[in-house]
């Protein structure tokens, strides 16, 4: 029996407001934030003695070349979050595929490999995206939704067409590591006011905890074995109130048996269980 926690970070700084058009200094500082909030995650985590996966923009990796060594220093994952921050969906095929390569080098750079495992900026993959993963030898995905304690092998060749009905591709090798934007904090905490939209957020931390806390809580009685994979972004649970938050959300899930894993370990344990076939 196993109840696996993955805590996963997504260093973007500024990048994920450079992707919108806004270079303007106030949401730049917001973003910039984020150096700060990084510094507090790891030294909760290195307390902890938790290890955990950070996936980190090209851009923050070249604009915070000490900041992102503090946390390959610290033991943790190093994963692939495109190198701008705009969403594959809104990229042709080649400059999806830049994105994938010019951010692994700077990787590599930093580490000395390529990144096995990638998220996509704001969760939205092309159709092209599961292929390149596996062009480039990525070990695991993370950005989609299909199961909540259970890793997948990700398909391709899907067919989805408005009047049809829809046509389901075969395995690949890649296995996906899934995700929710319920166990995200950007959503629940962040307040955006755009042209068209306004994202609330705002809401009050310990009912988020709360949230977060059930949803490990209802893998630990329905499953014998499982994965939840929390994410975060320095900049949004960098603050007072949030950091609270997170060290109660880990508090009690130790105090619950949880076993913290990188998701690369945590990934493997799934192809342990699950051999490709
Ligand atoms: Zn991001």
């Amino acid at each position: 029996m196993a109840h696996i926690v993955c805590l996963s970070f997504d260093f973007d700084a500024m990048s994920g407001w450079i992707a919108r058009g806004m270079t303007t200094p106030t949401p730049v500082s917001r973003g910039e934030f984020g150096v700060i909030g990084a510094a507090r995650i790891l030294a909760l985590l290195e307390k902890r003695g938790i290890p955990a996966t950070w996936f980190i923009p090209g851009h923050t990796l070249e604009t915070y070349p000490e900041a992102c060594r503090r946390v390959l220093d610290a033991g943790h994952e190093i994963g692939h979050h495109g190198w701008t921050h705009r969403p594959p969906a809104s990229l042709s095929r080649d400059e999806e595929e830049a994105e994938l390569v010019r951010a692994n080098e700077e990787i590599r750079k930093l580490t000395g490999r390529y990144a096995r495992g990638y998220r996509s900026p704001s969760w939205d993959l092309s159709p092209n995206s599961v292929e390149l993963l596996l062009k480039h030898g990525f070990y695991y995905e993370s950005s989609m939704m299909g199961n909540d304690y259970t890793p997948y092998r990700v398909r391709v060749g899907d067919r989805i067409e408005l009047q049809k009905r829809a046509a389901f591709g075969k395995e690949s090798q890649l296995i996906e590591m899934p995700i929710s934007w319920s166990l995200d904090d950007y959503p629940h905490f962040e307040f955006v006011r755009t042209q068209s939209t306004v994202l609330q957020g705002l809401r009050n931390a310990g009912g988020v905890l709360a949230n977060w806390i059930d949803d490990f809580l209802y893998m630990k009685r329905e499953t014998e074995w499982g994965i939840i994979t929390y994410t975060f972004h320095p900049f949004v649970i960098g603050r007072g109130h949030r950091m609270m938050a997170l060290e109660r959300l880990i508090e009690g899930l130790a105090a619950e048996g949880a076993e913290f894993m990188r998701m690369d370990a945590a990934a493997e344990s799934f192809d342990r269980r699950s051999p490709y076939q």
